[in-house]
């Protein structure tokens, strides 16, 4: 059920638990400003998640509201990520999801990041 990304952020979301340490997850990256996890459903040979620690609902919220330092370390974040998994070169696919157009499920801004193979059309043919 995709969210209306307009609502205040929930602390209950399931990224939020994840940060919190009370559902598993498989850790990938983490600095201060930023947690990577692979996907539970990957849709790529490589699909990893990038989230910011911050309560952020989607990228509107945190691209309005966060600290410039805060934007700035986890957008250094999401590309250290893909750099140390050796995708510059090959390639790769950002692709964060706003709201119900979109689809997203989880009102807690998270990166997919996409990789390790061709990756196709960037979006499904109508
Ligand atoms: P979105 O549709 O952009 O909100 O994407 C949500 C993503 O979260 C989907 O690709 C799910 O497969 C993924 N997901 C949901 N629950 C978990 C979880 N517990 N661990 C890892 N990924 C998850």
């Amino acid at each position: 059920m995709p969210i209306d990304a307009t609502q205040p952020y929930d602390d209950d979301n399931i990224f939020a638990r994840i940060l919190r340490g009370e559902i598993p997850s498989t850790k990938i990256y983490e600095d201060e400003w930023a947690y990577a996890f692979p996907d539970i459903s990957p849709q790529a040979k490589l699909h990893v998640l990038v989230i910011p620690k911050g309560r952020y609902v989607s990228w509107d919220d945190f691209s309005a509201n966060a600290p410039e330092e805060e934007i700035a370390g986890f957008i250094r974040a999401v590309g250290h990520v893909a750099r140390t998994h050796g995708l510059v070169e090959a390639g790769y696919r950002l692709l964060a999801n706003v709201g119900p157009h979109a689809g997203q499920e989880v009102a807690h801004l998270h990166i997919h990041l996409f990789g390790g193979e061709p990756l196709g059309p960037m979006l499904a043919r109508r």
